[in-house]
């Protein structure tokens, strides 16, 4: 399948819809002036194949797409103990959502909602990993040098009261092990890690290639086993509350930030990132949605 000319069309049909809906993410400053007439995609194949189009080499804020990677990571070092601090059920409510964790006794539903990404990272800051270590981890995954966007981690911390009270909650039930400051210092950096399509594109691919690294013959990332179940984790709880109506529209693991990139997955076959900064009430971009659309319609490619 000639890939470059597939997303060369999807970029001429998005581009004349750039800015008509959706609204950028505003609760800081360095989301809210990112211009919303904006549009990224790229792939990276199993075989190492690379396509891009679009703004697909600008930088942006990855946000909760980083719970990806601090997810392969906590597994790599807990394997199945993890599972005693994290839950594995669509949560059906918004990320920042506090209202389950009374019910569930300060144990998240999921990893890829806040609540669970800040156990992840507690769990991290246990086995002695920093912000630092996820830095490493990104750029050797992409094999380019990433970058934190320090003004984004600072306003996280300055406004994150949401997060704060979440993470408090949690470590009211005995669920955070580390100091609240310390483990909230490094999901509120995750969240600032400033990468393009294409970056992030490879840096996933270890997901199309059962836990290899994603262009060399390195130690693998993950085993096969974990892979199967990070993207089974995708699919359910990857997007939100919209999980459902992704797999219905979509049909691949996705992971989705407020910054408005998605990652998505074909098992075994390729990844995929999409970006542009508009998004829809769940918190997913909405045209980046929409191009995962047209991708799997054109390609006829779907886990289903
Ligand atoms: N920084 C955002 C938060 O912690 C990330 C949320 C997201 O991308 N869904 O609320």
């Amino acid at each position: 399948m000639n890939f470059q000319s597939v997303l060369d069309e999807i970029d001429r049909e998005i581009r004349p819809l750039l800015g008509a809906e959706g609204a950028v993410a505003c609760y800081i400053p360095g989301l809210a002036r990112v211009p919303v007439a904006q549009f990224g995609i790229a792939l990276h194949t199993r075989e190492g194949v690379e396509a891009c189009a679009g703004d697909a080499a600008t930088p942006f804020s990855i946000q909760s797409v980083s719970k990806l990677f601090t997810l392969t990571l906590a597994m790599r070092y807990l394997g199945d103990a993890l599972w005693e601090r994290i839950g594995r059920e669509p949560s059906g409510n918004p990320f920042n959502s506090l209202v389950q964790l009374e019910h569930e006794q300060g144990k998240p539903r999921n990893p890829f909602i806040n609540a669970g990404a800040i156990a992840i990272a507690d769990r991290l800051v246990s086995r002695g990993q920093g912000k630092a270590d996820l830095l490493a981890f990104m750029s050797d995954l992409c094999g380019e040098a990433v970058r934190y966007d320090e003004e984004v981690a600072a306003s996280e911390a300055a406004t994150g009261f949401r997060n704060i009270a979440l993470a408090n909650f949690m470590k009211s039930f005995g669920k955070i092990d580390n100091a609240v400051g310390e483990v909230l210092a490094l999901y509120f950096h995750q969240c600032a890690i400033h990468m393009s399509c294409r970056q992030l594109a490879r840096a996933a691919a270890f997901l199309c290639r059962d836990g290899a690294h994603p262009f060399d013959g390195r130690p693998e990332i993950t085993t096969e086993r974990h892979t199967h179940r990070i993207n089974a984790l995708m699919l359910t709880c990857g997007t939100y509350d919209a999980a459902g109506d992704v797999a219905f529209s979509i049909g691949l693991p996705c992971k989705s930030g407020v910054g408005g990139g998605i990652v998505a997955v074909v098992p075994d076959q390729l990844t995929l990132c999409v970006w542009s900064p508009a998004l829809d009430a769940s918190g997913n971009s909405l045209l980046g949605l929409k191009a995962l659309e047209l991708f799997v319609a054109k390609t006829g490619l779907s886990i289903f």
